[in-house]
Formats: C-alpha cells, structure tokens, sequence
C-alpha cells in the first residue's frame, strides 16, 4: 500500500505509532533528512481512514522538504499527523512526545493545525525535538504569523517589480483573502508602504477593523477571488485556485501566505497561460518556518530572522525570470530548485 501510494516519493521513513494507553495513533513521515532533521509541524485531525492520514502525512512532508530548502534552512523535511480523539489531554501529548524521541532526532516537530504552543510545553517533557513553544517576544521564535507577514510582503515586493515594473506600493491595489494571524499583519505593512486594499474575511470584525484603520474596501467572501486589483493575496485557506476560480482571476499577481493555493498540479500550468504571475506558495510563505527555526536551532535574533526573511524577495526574483526564460510555470520552476537542492 505504502510504496503505491500515489504521494510516496521514496520517503527515507513513514513510521506508524499505536499506544494502547493513551490512545495515541500516529504517523510521523520523514521525505528527506539531506539538508538535516526533518523538520516539519504536527497536524491533530479527524481524518476519514488512516489511508487519508497517511496521504496528508506524505504530501505535507515532502512540501517541507521543498519548503525547508528553499527557505535555506539546514533543515529536511518532514511531517506528523495524530488522528484526532474526543480528547488531546497530556498523556497522549507526552506518548507522542515519546515517539518523537524513539526517532532519535531525526523528526522536529511543531504545531499545525489543531495544535497549539502549550501542547508543545507538553511534548517537550519527553523529547527536546519540538520547536514553537511560548517565547519571550524579543527572542526569535513564537508566533510566526508576523514573520510570515513579512516575507509576503517582501515577496509582493519582487512580483510586482517584475510583472509591474514597480518599485514600490503607492496606489498598487492588493486584495486579501482572509485578515487572521498573517493576512491582518500584511495589511498593516501594506497600507503603511502606501497600497489600495480590499479585503474579505468571514468575521465581519476584522474587515471592520481593516475599513477603519487601514482604509480597505471591503468585498463579499464569495467575491474576493475575482476582485480587479493588482495583487490577489490568499491567505485563509488552501486550494483557491482552481479551474474555475483561475478562469474568473482579475490579476496579473497572485501572491499570499495560504500553503497549497494550487488544487491540482494543472492548475499552476493553468494561471501561467492566462499571463498570471503566481508566487509559489511556500517560497513566499517561508517567514514563519525561518523564524521557527532559528528557535529550533538556537541559530539566531530577531535581527538574523529579518535577514534570512528578506533573502526571500531575491529567490522568488530569481524564480521568475527562470520561469520567464525556460516558459516554465513558476510553481514548477520552484519544485525543481528545491529538489536539486535536496539531491533528487
Ligand atoms: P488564521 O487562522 O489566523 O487566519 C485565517 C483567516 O482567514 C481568519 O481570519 C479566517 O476568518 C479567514 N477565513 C477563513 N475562511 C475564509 C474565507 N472563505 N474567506 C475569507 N476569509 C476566510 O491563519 P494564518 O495563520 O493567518 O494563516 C493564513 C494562511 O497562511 C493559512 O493557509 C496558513 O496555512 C498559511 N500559512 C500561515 C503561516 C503562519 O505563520 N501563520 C505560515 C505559512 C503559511
């Protein structure tokens, strides 16, 4: 079943965990430790069978993997899910703990979705290969959504450059999907450096907030995709661009923090022939996993975190004029920049 599954990419090590005590049942997917451990967060989630627990285990581990690299980070990639139970209570947080650390450091884990920063306080009393836990703010680490904010906006920076040939944000008319822990932040720098922006969220208080300070028109969540802006910037939820949300684009730029904007691997061919520049996601989005990791790695300040992040504005640069040169798609270029990094 493992070496058929259709997102198995000779993966170094799926392994499976079961403890009868707690109820723990795991899969922590290790695709590449090349660059170094394979670094990657843990998802809590009622999946439909274990087969899809085991899809989402192999995809999102080989997206770190790409992700990782491509951030420059001596990082591999790699991924945990848990399937969720009625309760996430201590012991079963520490049995996972304990089969992290069974892995003898060759899986970090970190939250994701379902997660929280105290559930990792709690895996960290049986293995010292967590990251994401509560720190001071001055410190690097904690919350990532800021950083990841920033290298957004750096990232619009280089796409607006290249396919505007503009240099900075005066009247560039951005619309945002999606105002949480990153769509909020990046609206705040954008309308700081200048920008026009709409906005849509399902939680009116945050489109009021961003109408009232921050001068945003605000559009219908059902509308957002196909506002005529410059800039369409998803950053909710996964999977937007799709056949037909490509077909009613009104942008020359898609650039946002969501990880998996693309449906399907067709779908990048798709916006690359309607004349779109897409920023591949997880290039852009790399903020918050440099941050996380200089935790990790104890490898840095706040200021050597702000310098990692901006390298961001010159590789996704350096990825569309590839992408232009060779009449590739952006997200393939990419693809093929992180696995040759990561020797494959
Ligand atoms: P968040 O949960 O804080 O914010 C998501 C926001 O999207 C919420 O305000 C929510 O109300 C809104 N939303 C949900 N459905 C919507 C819809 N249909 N239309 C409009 N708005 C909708 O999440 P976040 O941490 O800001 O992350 C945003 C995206 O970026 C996610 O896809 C996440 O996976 C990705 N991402 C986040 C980080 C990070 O550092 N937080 C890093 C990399 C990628």
């Amino acid at each position: 079943m493992l070496f058929d599954a259709p997102d198995f990419d000779a993966h170094e090590g799926v392994h499976w965990f079961a403890d009868r005590a707690t109820g723990l049942r795991a899969i922590i997917a290790v695709h590449s430790t090349h660059l170094g451990p394979a670094a990657g967060g843990c998802r809590f989630w009622d999946y439909a069978s274990d087969g899809a627990a085991l899809t989402d285990a192999l995809r999102l581990s080989r997206g770190m993997s790409y992700k990782n690299a491509m951030a420059g980070l001596p990082l591999g990639g790699g991924k945990a899910v848990i399937l969720k139970r009625e309760h996430k209570d201590d012991a079963l947080l520490e049995a996972f703990g304990s089969a992290i650390e069974s892995l003898s450091g060759k899986y970090v884990t970190a939250e994701d979705v379902g997660m929280t920063d105290h559930d990792m306080t709690v895996i960290a009393r049986k293995t010292r290969h967590v990251s994401g836990l509560p720190v001071s703010a001055a410190a690097a680490g904690g919350n990532p959504g800021p950083s990841t904010a920033e290298g957004v906006f750096l990232g619009i920076r280089a796409a607006i450059r290249h396919k505007l040939s503009r240099d900075n944000f005066n009247g560039v008319h951005v619309a945002i999907q999606g105002l949480g822990s990153v769509g909020m932040a990046l609206a705040e720098r954008l309308h700081a450096a200048g920008a026009k922006l709409t906005v849509a969220d399902i939680h009116p208080d945050r489109t009021a907030r961003a109408a009232r300070d921050l001068g945003a028109d605000v559009a219908d969540i059902r509308a957002i995709l196909a506002t005529t802006a410059d800039v369409l910037s998803p950053c909710a939820l996964g999977a937007v661009l799709d056949e037909a949300s490509i077909a009613a684009l009104n942008v020359p730029i898609v650039a946002g923090a969501a990880n998996n904007q693309l449906a399907t691997p067709a779908d990048g061919a798709r916006v690359q022939a309607r004349g779109i520049l897409y920023a591949p996601d997880y290039v852009i989005n790399a903020g918050g996993i440099i941050n996380v990791a200089a935790e990790y790695l104890g490898a840095g300040d706040a200021a050597s975190v702000t310098a990692a992040i901006a390298k961001i504005e010159p590789r996704l640069a350096d990825i569309f004029a590839t992408a232009d040169a060779d009449g590739r798609s952006t997200d393939v270029v990419a693809d093929a920049m992180a696995r040759t990094l990561i020797g494959r």
